[in-house]
């Protein structure tokens, strides 16, 4: 990392957070009222370090390999780290023990070996449950009409705890449409919040991403997951 690309974090970093601000006060919340997590896959761990060092207090990680090959390397001694992409199965052993909240959940038989892992490991795993908002055909996420369902299953589990629910919605071309799946995803929010169902939190409603956090956070998000507006865009061949 050159000198000027750490600068180029500092100075989004501070945009950002502005944008975060205006946008909350616009839909009568606080600065503080949401979490700023920052996407970090293929940053390497100096840079997210140095973004921690400014404030940045969530990451999240989408690969499990990703996550493992830079774990030692994180400071994580106030900074939460989280995974965010499709998890498989097979994979919930190697990384139970190193994150915080698995935003990604899906399915019942993910959520069996999330529970299963976590147990062996006397924790209490949080999780959100992803939403498949656009109901878009091979996209991760339950579809809306099955959520009820998952959630009531997943609440006679051990060692899982749902927070809340996490989507990314369709690409749009408009900022109209995207806010439309916003809207309906925190209308979906709510209703299950009132359904109150023993052992489900509703409490984190993760949506946004770059070109879209504000209008995220406009239309009810509580968490947002940026990762190019704060680091450049990705270079996937490092
Ligand atoms: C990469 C990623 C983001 C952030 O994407 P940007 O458009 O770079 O902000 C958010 N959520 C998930 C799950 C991601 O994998």
């Amino acid at each position: 990392m050159t000198a000027r690309s750490l600068s180029d974090i500092e100075y989004n970093y501070k945009l950002i957070n502005e944008r975060i601000a205006e946008a909350a006060l616009k839909s009568g919340r606080k600065r503080e009222d949401i979490t700023f997590l920052a996407a970090t896959k293929t940053v390497d761990a100096d840079t997210i370090n140095h973004a921690i060092s400014l404030g940045l207090d969530h990451i999240g990680e989408n690969k499990v390999q990703e996550l493992l090959a830079k774990y030692d390397d994180y400071d994580l001694s106030k900074c939460s780290l989280q995974f965010i992409g499709h998890l498989q199965s097979n994979k919930v052993r190697q990384i139970v023990d190193k994150v915080d909240l698995i935003q990604s959940v899906d399915s019942v038989k993910l959520a069996n070996e999330i529970s299963k892992q976590s147990l062996k490991i006397n924790k209490t795993m949080d999780v959100l449950v992803e939403v498949n908002i656009g109901r878009e055909e091979n996209k991760s996420g339950v579809m809306p009409e099955m959520l009820e369902d998952l959630l009531y299953q997943i609440a006679e589990m051990d060692g899982i705890s749902v927070k809340g629910l996490m989507a990314i919605p369709p690409i749009c071309d408009t900022s109209q449409k995207i806010s439309k799946f916003f809207h309906n995803m925190n209308n979906l929010f709510i209703d299950i919040s009132q359904k109150k169902i023993d052992n489900i939190s509703m409490t984190i409603l993760s949506m946004g991403m770059s070109a879209d956090y504000y209008e995220a956070i406009l239309e009810g998000a509580n968490m947002i997951r940026v990762g190019s507006s704060l680091f450049g865009e990705r270079n996937y061949n490092i």
